[in-house]
């Protein structure tokens, strides 16, 4: 939502079926093998899973297709309670991941920070997410909770599934991609605002974004980009980032609105789906080019119903990651 700064799914596994021809032989050496395959597989499969190794690479380009959890009733649920599957998604291991391929031309080497607006854990953890940081110019909450649709769907939910998917998209382009945070990790809050600016300033990242929805009284619709305003006060210097941060905010917001559809907000930033803020910590203490994205009105019924598409949210991710693209010269 646009009034914070703070920024607020697992995935199962095939089972793997150890049956192979050759286990109709019942010779000695194939009791023996069916014996151990089963105990070599689980302990692979065990090593996978802890290390995280090998399966980024085999993640598809796209994320498959989200469980029925994703939907507006159960993301309440799923929030309060990761699902057993969550431990064991080869997301959970890390934040980071290594690109699919190799990177070639003007993406090599080149670094995105996504940073998923809010946490769904922030709902249970109000006086850890109050307590106050320096943003420069100002003191403010750590983070906050964000906001909902009306039926429930949580944007820390939304965002963190724009993310992931912007992600893949990303990485399918060989950059690599570091997110602040990550659902069904040890971190049931937060980050802190500060953390989620440190964290690109740290990654050296060639680009940040950070992912929200906003949530305004219906009627107001559409997406905004917000840029850093020029501040210098205390640890907040953002002279070198805002030509830059303009820049890739607006090659994002005009990649989103052809990839998805949508207008610029008809309630601010005068049509042009761009506002410039100097109260938001997570622009203020960046160091790197960066922007936050307000996809959308989750208190507007027809925004809603497009937040609430997996579909919709695939054409926002490559919408974001063609506008990066494009800043980052590919
Ligand atoms: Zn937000």
């Amino acid at each position: 939502m646009r009034y914070d700064d703070s920024s607020p799914a697992p995935e199962s596994r095939d089972s793997i079926d150890p049956d192979r021809p050759w286990y109709t032989r019942r010779s000695t050496l194939a009791v023996a093998v069916a014996v151990l395959a089963p105990t070599l597989l689980a302990g692979w499969v065990l090593t996978q899973v802890v290390t995280g190794t090998g399966t980024d690479a085999k993640r598809p380009a796209a994320l498959s297709p989200l469980p029925a959890s994703h939907t507006a009733a159960g993301d309440a649920k799923s929030s309060a309670s990761p699902s057993p599957s969550a431990s064991v998604s080869p997301q959970a291991s890390a934040s980071t991941s290594a690109p699919a391929a190799p990177a070639r031309g003007p993406l090599a080497g080149k670094t995105v920070v996504i940073d998923p607006g809010h946490n769904t854990g922030n709902f249970k953890h109000t006086d850890e997410i109050d307590r106050q940081v320096d943003i420069g110019t100002n003191r403010k909450e750590c983070d906050t909770t964000g906001t909902t649709t009306n039926s429930g769907y949580m944007e820390a939910e939304f965002t963190m599934d724009v993310s992931r998917r912007l992600r893949a998209v990303l990485e399918e382009r060989g950059v690599k991609v570091v997110l602040t945070h990550e659902a069904g990790t040890a971190r049931p809050w937060g980050p802190c605002i500060d953390e989620r600016a440190r964290i690109g300033n740290e990654a050296r990242a060639d680009a940040v974004v950070s992912v929200h929805a906003d949530g305004v009284s219906a009627g107001n619709r559409g997406y905004h980009v917000i840029l850093p305003a020029r501040v210098k006060a205390g640890g907040a210097d953002t002279a070198a980032i805002v030509g830059p941060s303009r820049q890739l905010g607006e090659r994002i917001g005009s990649n989103f609105s052809r990839a998805t559809g949508s207008a610029p907000a008809n309630y601010l930033g005068s049509g042009t789906g761009l506002v410039v803020r100097d109260d938001l910590g997570g622009l203020n203490l960046s160091t790197r080019p960066k922007v936050f994205i307000e996809c959308g009105n989750m208190r507007d019924g027809k925004d809603a119903a497009q937040l609430m598409s997996a579909e919709w949210r695939q054409k926002a991710a490559q919408g974001i990651a063609d506008g990066i693209v494009g800043f980052l010269g590919g």
